[in-house]
């Protein structure tokens, strides 16, 4: 990671996941929409930003204790840190 201002969770990260499909997985199972996706680093899952009505991946950062996302937006290269609030373009 070039930026100096990463926490411990995104300094971690070698290879950073970007999305294989291009959906949230939970609001395909429930036929909601969403605005844009999010992709776990930990676990590979791409779901939905704060926008979406669902918020998937803030939820599912809660309920899995998974730290770091990264936008799975095409030409978005950034990261972001739940706990500690840290926000890294690589
Ligand atoms: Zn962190
Ligand atoms: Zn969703
Ligand atoms: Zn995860």
């Amino acid at each position: 990671m070039a930026s100096n201002r990463t926490c411990a969770h995104i300094g971690a990260i070698e290879t950073v996941k970007r999305e294989k499909r291009h959906e949230c997985e939970e609001c395909v199972k429930i036929g909601a929409g969403w605005v844009h996706l999010r992709t776990c680093q930990e676990c590979g899952v791409t779901l939905c930003c704060d926008s979406s009505p669902n918020r998937h991946a803030t939820r599912h950062a809660q309920e899995s204790g998974h730290s770091v996302i990264a936008s799975a937006e095409p030409g978005e290269r950034w990261l972001y840190c739940y706990p500690d609030n840290t926000f890294v373009e690589y």
